[in-house]
């Protein structure tokens, strides 16, 4: 197996152009990030030293519009993780037909390892170290792991100092009191719970008699788990980083989530308090959480979870990626055979650069949504690419996964082709 994330997320695009018709040009310029910039970043700690830390912006593709995407702050991040995150955006933006192309950003570091004061610096930092790569005709930041509403803020803030004029439109996921959409935090989640609803239609199934997973419980997976519980699911297990509990019957998930944020993290629900005594549970690692037997399976936490190496044992029937990238191409083959129904990122979590682009939109306009019109339009779209992706997969016999590139790549082939092609030069 290759070890290169970014190859592997080119298996996705090899496969899918067996199916679409679209000039080996396309095909070409989609193999390559358009421009990957690397930085270092002096922060100056709260004891008084100077730290480096190391920070990245790709740009993969801009053919449909600006660059979109999230930045991550994670112990993990590489250039490498990093352009194939940004390489996943192009194909979810086209899914979408947001008018976006796509980018990601991150900086290698603990989060949970530093002050506010100290986090708040860094991200000034950061955005004086790229905001020549920015802007919002150009490339727009978001949230992606371990970064919030909060960190958006100073971005912007500071984004707007260096440009000596307030720019909201530089960056998604603000504070809604500093130009940010209502109905954005939850976006990711309440996009892959549409792409849900829908399916449980098609699949003719009850949510009361359907069993789920969470693995991750950061805003996506905590803001899922919520919503599947209260639309009446069977929530029977989640997990942090740290590990997770399972229980048979199902598990309380508001009150998870009110333990989880007084005491941060869910190890600390385990045996205190309230959550403990209401169900029998089981403590289970993450890798257990993957190979339970439920009808649906959703990793909300990190890429390169399901693999070659345990692709096999995954019993659950149905698998909705909030995650950017959760399962490896090796594995896809694996689910497939097993008949396990892979509903891809580009589409399941595709919520949050919806509203992404709802926000970018009502900052240029200066005319704000109501929450009701962010999520009737958010539900509107997500569902129709669905129902397309649907038939296509249908159409040619494909996955989802498959399916959802090809209808991606034939917006992106449009896109890179009006540009100019190899016609000009045949005959
Ligand atoms: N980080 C999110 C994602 O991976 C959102 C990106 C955005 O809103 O631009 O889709």
């Amino acid at each position: 197996m290759s070890h290169s994330l970014l190859s592997d997320a080119n298996q996705r695009l090899e496969k899918a152009l067996q199916y679409v018709a679209v000039d080996e040009d396309v095909a070409e310029r989609l193999r390559f990030p358009k421009a990957s910039l690397i930085v270092s970043i002096p922060v100056r700690m709260d004891n008084g030293t100077l730290r480096i830390f190391q920070g990245y912006r790709v740009r993969y593709d801009d053919s449909r519009g600006p660059t979109k995407g999230g930045v991550r702050y994670h112990p993990g991040v590489t250039l490498d993780e990093v352009q194939s995150l940004a390489f996943w955006m192009t194909f979810k933006c086209a899914v979408l037909n947001l008018p976006f192309g796509g980018a990601k950003g991150g900086i290698t570091l603990n989060p949970k390892e530093l002050s506010k004061f100290e986090l708040e610096r860094l991200t000034r930092g950061y955005v004086d170290a790229i905001a020549d790569f920015i802007g919002p005709d150009v490339d727009i930041p978001a949230p992606d792991v371990y970064t919030n509403q909060m960190v958006m803020g100073w971005m912007m803030d500071q984004y707007s100092i260096i440009q000596r004029k307030i720019t909201p439109a530089v960056v998604t996921g603000k504070p809604v009191s500093m130009g940010g959409s209502l109905g954005r935090e939850t976006a990711t989640a309440m996009g892959a719970f549409f792409v849900m609803q829908a399916a449980l239609v098609r699949m003719n199934r009850n949510p009361k008699d359907t069993t789920v997973a969470v693995q991750g419980f950061g805003n996506a997976g905590a803001t899922i788990a919520e919503l599947l519980f209260s639309a009446g699911y069977k929530v029977v297990a989640v997990s942090d980083s740290k590990g997770g509990v399972f229980a048979a019957e199902g598990l309380d998930i508001p009150s998870l989530r009110h333990m989880k944020d007084s005491t941060r993290t869910l190890k600390a629900v385990y045996c205190k308090g309230t959550v403990c005594n209401q169900v029998e549970h089981t403590v289970i690692t993450n890798a257990q959480l993957l190979e339970l037997d439920v009808d649906i399976l959703v990793p909300a936490a990190l890429e390169n979870q399901i693999t070659a190496e345990n692709g096999d044992r995954i019993q659950a029937r149905y698998i909705f990626e909030v995650a950017n990238g959760p399962i490896t191409s090796e594995a896809d083959t694996i689910l497939e055979t097993k008949g396990i129904q892979v509903f891809p990122d580009i589409l399941v979590n595709a919520g949050g650069v919806t509203v992404s682009y709802f926000e970018w939109v009502q900052n240029r306009n200066g005319l704000y949504w109501t929450l009701e019109e962010v999520n009737d339009r958010l539900e509107k779209s997500i569902t129709l690419e669905a129902e397309r992706i649907w038939a296509i997969a249908q159409d040619l016999n494909i996955s989802m996964r498959t399916a959802a590139y090809v209808h991606a790549l034939n917006r992106l082939g449009d896109a890179i082709k009006a540009k100019g092609t190899r016609d000009y030069y045949i005959n």
